[in-house]
């Protein structure tokens, strides 16, 4: 009797946990402003083939569909919610099947923050993070550096990509920099023996890699991700071994596309295609 109780708890604790995962579909399509808004922001979805600006569209609505993007002390623009739901889209493109069942909401701050999540005073020196404890399932990033991140095509920085890849590596349950669930074990020590070469490179100043990732494993994991979407060819040619493990991880040969916007760029004196009636730079387009 007891065992049949245990065997009706665990699995009826299966179920909920089964629809607890379940991501819904999104309700529409994305609307043709919005497309404009990605073609003219976003260098990945610009310079992407028809089927596969299609596949990025759905990627980015079925994000929206499931996770709440909530303005802290600021304003969400459209184009803030395309470019947090493109950052989530970007690393795991290879992967239409992939869920972020770890993250429910995005709080979007107005700037840096601090420990406490204080925009005001010193010590802010944090533009993004994930959460755990209390906050588990969230993700906090500040609107500037979320906006910087793809307005400058050569600072090898990305807040919002390096907060998702955080998240990628999180699926397996730990954030340890090794996202086990895309990684073959079998390449998991050749990499942490690569990536404490690196980290040394770092520390003894000989490397391009940005200091924050010789912090750990993880950080060098997330800030190496931050190059590999933004500068592929470079980090090709700089770290070749780096970039062929990243290429494997994400099934992505990015170092043979051509990242530009190729569509029509919005001119700041535009309408904005959010369809405020605003101006573009009083809108979407203004200036953080
Ligand atoms: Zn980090
Ligand atoms: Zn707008």
């Amino acid at each position: 009797m007891l065992f049949l109780l245990l065997a009706t708890l665990l699995i009826t604790g299966y179920f909920i946990r089964d629809s607890m995962d379940k991501w819904e579909a999104p309700e529409a399509a994305m609307p043709r402003r919005w497309k404009t808004l990605l073609a003219s922001e976003v260098r990945f979805y610009s310079s992407l083939d028809i089927d596969k600006k299609h596949l990025f569209e759905y990627k980015v609505m079925e994000f929206l569909a499931n996770c709440k993007i909530t303005p802290i002390e600021t304003k969400v623009h459209d184009l803030d919610r395309l470019l947090i739901a493109a950052s989530a889209v970007i690393p795991i493109f290879a992967f239409p099947e992939w869920k972020y069942y770890n993250l429910d909401e995005v709080l979007l701050y107005s700037s840096s923050f601090n420990d406490n999540f204080e925009t005001e005073g010193e010590d802010r020196r944090i533009f993004g993070m994930v959460g755990t404890g209390y906050m588990e399932g969230k993700m906090i990033l500040s609107r500037g550096a979320l906006r910087q991140g793809f307005q400058n095509e050569s600072d090898r920085r990305n807040t919002a990509i390096h907060e998702f890849v955080h998240l990628i590596d999180k699926a397996d349950g730990v954030i340890d920099g090794v996202p086990s669930l895309l990684f073959e074990k079998q390449y998991v020590l050749p990499w942490f023996d690569m990536v404490e070469k690196k980290i040394h490179e770092i520390e003894t100043d000989r490397s391009d890699i940005r200091p924050y990732g010789a912090t750990n494993r993880a950080e060098f994991f997330a800030v190496l991700c931050e190059y590999f979407f933004e500068c592929p060819k470079l980090l090709e040619r700089k770290h070749p071994q780096l970039y062929d493990y990243l290429e494997m991880i994400f099934h992505q040969r990015l170092s043979e596309r051509e990242f530009k916007i190729v569509d029509a760029e919005i001119g700041r004196n535009d309408p904005c295609p959010c369809d405020s009636g605003k101006k573009f730079k009083r809108c979407c387009g203004d200036v953080v």
